[in-house]
């Protein structure tokens, strides 16, 4: 059996490394199995989200309702028990832990959103946002953004990210937002974080240069090669961004300027997932994700020539996982956060999104220039705002009953990493309180299987790449096992 330590797992998942198994009968439970490449299986289960590679003659014990003895303390039967692998009657290893509880209790971020501007000077096919012009009367009111910036200040949790959103047409606004939140920070006790999301058509060397010098963070769209690109993000005069976009990063990389890149899957690119990824590793951002398209804004209007189904995302984004770990590239950040979950590392948890522990609405808010407050940056459509009655109020929104996973997902072998799904996708797009089926959950199983069969287990068997002296790798042989169980 083989398996991965991470260094900074789940409390529960650290006490599991430790525990004794009970010396009783103990029962394999139903567990999904996965065949690998090499003839060896990996075994799943639902409940705990335990996990681990064995070859065929361990795939052929770990057989549900098999019962081993584990009077003679076999180290085999101990490992299976820590990994979540067995029970004694209904009892597992993790026992009572609240695993939603931990991962929701790794939120140390707080995030404000800013929408500085309500037009923009691009028309992408897809923006949910809607194709305003810029102008005057559409920026947020300074003291407005002022107020919500010093609210994000007071906030209890280790770290604040203040993000002043899409810059490309709130100059000299996203400037002076930036200078005042490094004033206030100076004396605030957390660590503060400055974002700016751009498309990249006005990021001067002058702007970068601002930029550098605040230690802001840049989000920049990039949908792929300039053919790809440019058919969904596009002046009003037709004429596509690509070489804008590629030019601001060059600027970004020469003068130090870390970048996040953010691609959107759409009818344009959703064919092509290499030749994304491969554009986007190939300027070396710090980050990057791969976002599906919603229904929202001027994609619901067009979504016949621009949506892509469910599982035209979901082989999106296996291909896009294979092209990366080929290339020997990082993995997209939701990608990354799932592995990381899989192996039961806290990292995994510090945003919460995709699942419904994520932070939306209680550790994340946003703040639209007319001054609603919404949940989520991805959803500031459809009925989730909250307009404050006075002064700038940064709710509670969302009811709690949205937290829970929905009723589909019952049994499903990636609960414990997925956690449900995202909150937002499955609402019903009104202030309604019955968590639905997120409509990207095959996406989210061909995610997790692919990173089980093409990163995790070849990392568990001694491949390179995700180990790299940090996770622990283990194994352990089931020894006189086969001569001791029992049925
Ligand atoms: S959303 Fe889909 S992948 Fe995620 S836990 Fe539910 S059933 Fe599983
Ligand atoms: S609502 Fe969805 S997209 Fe927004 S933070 Fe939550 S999980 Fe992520």
């Amino acid at each position: 059996m083989w398996w991965l330590e991470p260094p900074n797992a789940l409390p529960a998942w650290q006490r599991a490394t430790t525990a004794v198994a009970p010396d009783r009968e103990l029962r394999v439970p139903p567990l999904s199995r996965f065949p690998l490449p090499g003839g060896q299986v990996a075994l799943v289960d639902s409940d705990t989200g335990g996990w681990c590679v064995t070859d065929d003659v361990e795939a052929g014990l770990l057989t549900e309702g098999r019962r081993f003895s584990n009077a003679i303390g076999s180290a085999w039967t101990t490992q299976a028990w820590r990994r979540g692998l067995l029970r004694d009657g209904d009892r597992h290893v993790l026992g009572d832990a609240d695993l939603a509880g931990e991962a929701a209790a790794c939120r140390d971020t707080y995030g404000l959103v800013l929408l500085l501007n309500g037009g923009c000077n691009l028309v992408c096919t897809y923006c949910y946002l809607g194709h305003e012009t810029p102008s005057k009367k559409r920026m947020i009111d300074l003291s407005l953004a002022e107020e919500a910036i010093r609210s994000a200040l007071q906030r209890p949790e280790e770290q604040i990210i203040v993000d002043l959103g899409e810059i490309a047409v709130s100059n000299p606004h996203w400037r002076h937002l930036a200078t005042y939140t490094r004033e206030v920070a100076a004396s605030s006790p957390g660590e503060v974080r400055l974002t700016v999301q751009t498309n990249g058509t006005t990021l001067d060397q002058s702007s970068v240069d601002f930029l550098a010098q605040h230690e802001v963070t840049v989000g920049l769209s990039l949908d792929g090669p300039a053919r790809h690109h440019d058919r969904a993000r596009m002046f009003r005069t037709g004429a596509g961004s690509h070489e804008l976009a590629v030019r601001a990063l060059e600027r970004c990389a020469k003068t130090g300027v870390s970048t996040h890149l953010i691609a959107t899957v759409a009818r344009h690119n959703v064919a092509v997932p290499e030749l994304v990824v491969g554009e986007l590793l190939s300027h070396r951002p710090g980050s990057y994700l791969l976002k599906p398209v919603l229904a929202h804004g001027e994609a619901a209007t067009a979504w016949d020539r621009e949506g892509v189904t469910s599982d035209e995302y979901a082989s999106f984004m296996e291909r896009a996982i294979r092209a990366a770990v080929e290339s020997g590239g990082a993995l997209d950040q939701s990608a990354a956060k799932f592995a990381q979950r899989l192996l039961g590392e806290r990292r995994g948890w510090a945003d919460g999104c995709t699942s419904r522990q994520c932070g939306s609405g209680r550790s994340l808010h946003v703040v639209a220039s007319d001054g609603e407050v919404f949940a989520c940056p991805r959803f500031v459509t459809g009925g989730t705002g909250f307009r404050p009655p006075g002064r700038l109020s940064l709710p509670l929104l969302l009811a709690d009953s949205l937290r829970a996973v929905p009723e589909s997902c019952a049994g499903c072998p990636w609960l414990r990493s997925c956690g449900g799904g995202c909150t937002l996708s499955g609402h019903d797009g009104t202030r309604g309180t019955v968590p639905l089926p997120d409509p990207q959950c095959t996406a989210y199983q061909v995610m997790h299987e692919v990173l089980l069969r093409q990163v995790i287990a070849p990392a568990a068997l001694g491949a390179d790449g995700l180990v790299n002296g940090r996770v622990k790798r283990c194994s352990v042989r089931p020894d006189h096992l086969i001569e001791s169980e029992s049925r």
